[in-house]
């Protein structure tokens, strides 16, 4: 083919030990057909969207065909899954290559459901439509929140049937991320590789991800250090816009800080801090309110990894690997607080501040206000004549705020200003993409997709046109559930 579409790849991961990957035969599909492809996306990672969208470009993202330069593998890794240790490894994806971009950055390129792997054991290597669709739309609404993550270049139909409860089209997404390298990469080297190896990881991952830390005294040390920071401020960022991942296992916590696998994930309605989303966390281990403790666990099993590389004398890596893991406490709470008061239009820091944030929760919660909404209200003062509102414990909490905002320099417009910058309109509410989905999958309809997608993609415009689409679910509508592995 002559047409090259803008493809630039390199293959760092492949040229690793042979132990981090296998090499992996595509294996083609019938009538590949873009579904939903991200022009702007594509355009940044210096590719022809025009082409890419075009039949070949189905082709290519399909994994029919390999453009010139790509090298197909799966990676393998590991994982605590709801605790329990285990060997995983990309079983249903398959890295293509590595994307150098226009401005020379290095972007993952994986083909998320493009059939059997080494790694697939039972499974079918294979996605379903409406899976792929929800993560598409879901992580490029994250994207649009500011906050790190994974991203969809595309998803295309197979013309193949899959099996799961249902019969279901088969789908391929293509996934760009800074890299795949997961907690769970660092725990199958460390339980199966040997330390040479371990170190050949740590130094990929620190001249990729972290180069700024090569030349520190103990550089291992700083990259967990670092790593810790960038979980804070993610896990940080979901929590202010409340966001459940809800699965998060060791093999879905990315080494570079990005939200990755979004399997049963879903944005909360009601403020509620026990609110779990996935069929299968039966205990609620992945509930809102555990996300940032869970962040420490997860944190903890890397750590564990590292132990050799950072000291020789075992008791000393563990103090002082155990100090970072308490700092992470420290990093993600501080992060938070920031977050909040600047969605409650506070700039400077004062002590009282977390009873402020703390008290406005508490009330949200005993009233099962919408979360998203009851700061857009504060945002525009659309204090109606709702319970919670009229409630003395509100009306208490809103003289306490408007005097902690008249004690600092900035004017009110500028608080404004900052809670607007903070407040997204709009989220991926599940009952719009349910909606979505359903137009799409059942229908072949995608203009309600379309339409939601660009809704999502500026969530601090505060536009009217988005208003619609901040309303929560009817009050009737059942609890909502989310299934992954589909
Ligand atoms: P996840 O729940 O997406 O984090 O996936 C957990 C593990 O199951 C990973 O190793 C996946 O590659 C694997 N997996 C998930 N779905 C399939 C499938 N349909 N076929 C093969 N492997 C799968
Ligand atoms: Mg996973
Ligand atoms: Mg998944």
């Amino acid at each position: 083919k002559d047409i090259n579409m803008g493809w630039n790849f390199d293959n760092s991961y492949a040229r690793l030990p042979k132990v981090f990957f296998s090499r992996v035969n595509l294996e083609t599909v019938p009538s590949p057909e873009i579904a939903v492809i991200n022009r702007d996306l594509a355009i940044s990672l210096g590719l022809n969207p025009d082409e890419l969208q075009s039949k070949e470009g189905a082709y290519i993202l399909s994994g029919n065909e390999i453009p010139k330069g790509a090298l197909p593998i799966a990676q393998a890794y590991a994982g605590h899954q709801f605790g329990y240790f285990t060997m995983l490894g990309d079983g249903r994806a398959v890295l293509i290559g590595e994307q150098i971009t226009p401005k020379g950055e290095r972007f993952d390129i994986q083909l998320k459901g493009s059939g059997k792997t080494p790694y697939s054991r039972r499974g079918d290597g294979k996605a379903a439509l409406g899976p792929m669709l929800r993560e598409y739309i879901i992580s490029e609404a994250m994207y649009a929140l500011g906050i790190p993550t994974t991203r969809s270049l595309a998803v295309v139909t197979t013309g193949e049937t899959i099996i799961r409860e249902t019969k279901q089209p088969g789908a391929i997404l293509t996934r760009v991320a800074s890299s795949h390298i997961r907690v769970g990469t660092f725990e199958y080297i460390s339980k199966w590789g040997s330390i040479d190896e371990l170190r050949e990881l740590a130094d990929y991952t620190i001249k990729r991800h972290f180069s700024y830390v090569k030349d520190d005294n103990n550089p291992y040390l700083s990259l967990l250090k670092e790593v810790i920071k960038r979980q804070a401020l993610l896990i940080a960022k979901w929590q202010l816009v409340g966001f459940i991942h809800g699965v998060m296992n060791t093999d879905n916590m990315a080494i570079s800080g990005e939200t990755i696998d979004y399997g049963p994930c879903a944005f909360m309605d009601t403020y509620d801090p026990e609110t779990v989303f996935s069929s299968i966390d039966t205990y609620g281990r992945y509930a809102y309110k555990n996300q940032p403790s869970i962040g420490a666990w997860n944190l903890a099993q890397f750590a564990q990894t590292l132990l050799p590389l950072i000291d020789d004398n075992y008791d000393k890596a563990v103090k002082l690997a155990q100090d970072e893991i308490l700092n992470f406490i420290r990093l993600y709470k501080s992060s938070w607080i920031s977050g909040m008061r600047a969605k409650l239009g506070i700039f400077n820091e004062e002590v009282e501040d977390e009873n402020l944030i703390n008290e406005i929760l508490n009330i949200m919660e005993k009233y099962k206000a919408d979360y998203t909404n009851t700061f857009l209200d504060l945002t525009f003062d659309k204090l109606e004549d709702t319970p919670m509102f009229k409630s003395l414990e509100f009306i208490n909490w809103y003289k306490m705020w408007q005097a902690r905002l008249k004690s600092q320099k900035e004017s009110k417009k500028l608080s404004k200003k900052l809670m607007q910058d903070n407040n997204p309109a709009v989220i991926p509410r599940n009952h719009r993409v349910e909606q979505a989905l359903e137009a799409a999958v059942k229908q072949g309809d995608y203009t309600v997709m379309n339409k939601l997608i660009d809704i999502l993609s500026k969530p601090y415009a505060h536009t009217d046109d988005q208003i619609e689409y901040s309303k929560p679910p009817p009050k009737s509508s059942c609890r909502y559930r989310t299934f992954c592995g589909t």
